[in-house]
């Protein structure tokens, strides 16, 4: 490795783990750009559950406001804040209509 502004051979830092140049006037050093690896500790606000999945969900049995079916798939998503309750949603197996509990 050699200083790309001088050209002279570049030492290594042991202390930083960084290559140095050690000409007086350069003072170059290979900078690392240190990789800030930030955890952000986010709770897993929305909760997607199965969604989509067709034939893998529950079924009840609620009649259908659409077409008077009395069978419906539904799953349980929590919606924004954790403390807020799950809110269920149903799919009628029907006609697809969808719609959740209030
Ligand atoms: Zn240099
Ligand atoms: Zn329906």
């Amino acid at each position: 490795m050699f200083c790309p502004k001088c050209k002279a051979m570049l030492s290594l830092n042991r202390a930083t783990g960084q290559r140095e140049c050690k000409r007086p006037n350069c003072n170059y050093s290979e900078d690392k750009g240190e990789e800030i690896i930030t955890k952000r500790k986010q709770k897993d606000k929305e909760m997607v559950v199965t969604e989509g999945i067709e034939g893998t969900l529950p079924t009840t049995k609620i009649i259908c406001s659409k077409c008077k079916n009395n069978e419906a798939t539904f799953y349980l998503r929590q919606t924004r804040a954790a403390d807020e309750p799950t809110t269920r949603f149903y799919q009628c197996t029907k006609c697809k209509h969808r719609w959740r509990e209030y």
